[in-house]
This record gives structure tokens, sequence and C-alpha cells, in this order.
């Protein structure tokens, strides 16, 4: 499976934003981009006058980091959320929303979405009973999502059931006891927290 393989960090001074890709790190003041909130390489200091197309195109670049999807695939949920109804930039976000990895993330089962991407891929978790590792995996209102009994004494869930659940997406549910949650809606544009701004990428693919 294709994947980034530059430095995260690297990823988020390029945007010239945090993207939270790093878990807890980003929160503790050794962020790499406010230590040093230029792009990367020899000219990132340089300010160039940056067309329209180019900030749509570094908008669409930084939504594909933030969910950590390659161009291939964010081109599918483009077309896919342009072919249903209502309001595609948002039907786009909603669709990277509902991907297995974001949900284990957003639910505080892991740190950050590539790590949460991680214990999907390496079979942590059933969906309505059943083995899924696609960190692409759509979740569908009522999905029940459970790390598997096998799994469940494992010192990283250990931690887990003791976590204090905080300001939890009102789309779903998670009880850290019985490391179980619920897909209680499908995620509006309300309940994307990332700073998108979708509209240009629309604008981009719709050229
Ligand atoms: Fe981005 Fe987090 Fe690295 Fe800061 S620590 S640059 S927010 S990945």
């Amino acid at each position: 499976m294709a994947k980034y393989t530059e430095s995260k960090c690297r990823l988020c001074r390029r945007e010239g934003a945090k993207l939270f890709l790093k878990g807890e790190r980003c929160f503790k003041g050794v962020c790499a981009f406010e230590k040093r909130p230029v792009a990367p390489g020899q000219h990132g200091m340089s300010r160039k006058k940056v067309s329209e197309y180019g900030l749509q195109l570094r908008e669409k670049q930084k939504c594909k980091r933030i969910y950590g999807v390659l161009e291939g695939q964010f081109r599918k949920y483009y077309e896919k959320a342009d072919r249903m109804k209502g309001i595609t930039g948002e039907n786009m976000l909603s669709l990277l929303e509902r991907r297995l990895d974001n949900v284990i993330f957003r639910m505080g089962i892991g740190s950050s979405r590539s790590q949460a991407r991680q214990l999907v891929t390496h079979a942590h978790f059933t969906v309505n009973g059943k083995n899924v590792n696609i960190a692409s995996y759509s979740v569908k209102v009522g999905d029940v999502i459970a790390v598997k009994e096998t799994k469940k004494d494992n010192k990283y869930f250990a931690e887990i059931k003791q976590m204090k659940v905080g300001a939890m997406p009102k789309w779903l549910e998670f009880n850290p006891e019985t490391l179980t949650g619920k897909i209680l809606a499908l995620p509006v544009r309300e309940d994307v927290d990332v700073q998108i701004a979708e509209h240009m990428i629309v604008e981009l693919y719709s050229k």
C-alpha cells in the first residue's frame, strides 16, 4: 500500500499550517511548525505571490495530508461526492470523516489519524462483529465498532479503558469500559473540525 514517506512535520511546514499529524506531540511545545513556520527547503523563506490555482492546489494537498489519503483515492472521494445530492465539498468531507481510521481517531482510541490507521490495519477492530482491517472502510449509521476480544487485554487498550471520554463529536459514541463505539449519525460540515476551504478543492477539480 502506497503511503507518504516524507516527515510529517515537513508536510505542515509545506502547507503553512499545523495539520496535527503527530498526535500528542503537536500539543507539547515541540511542534516543528511553531519553531520554524516556513516552507522546507532552500527557498522556504522567500515570499511568492500565489496564483488562485496555487491556493486551490495547496488546499487540496492540505486536506489529503490531514486524512492521509493519496491522490487517486482522494479524487475518487471527490467524484463520489459530486454524484451525491447536496454540496459536493461538504459531501467530500463527510466521506473522509467516515473512514474507519478517522473514526478510531475521533473516538480518541488513536492519538493521530496515522496511529489510528495503524491500529486498524493491524486488525484490532470489528465492525458489527466482523473483522475489518481496511482503513478506508466507510462507516454507516448504526455500525458498532469494537476492539476485538482477543486484543482487549493488551497494554495499549488497557490504558484506553482508563481514559476519560472528552468532547466526542455528536455523530459518535464511545464507551472506554467496553471498548465499543457506535455511529449515531452521518457527519455533517459542522462536525468536521479541520480547517479546510473545501469549495477551493471543488473549484480545482471542476476545471
Ligand atoms: Fe505538524 Fe504536529 Fe509536527 Fe507540529 S508537531 S509540525 S502540528 S505534525
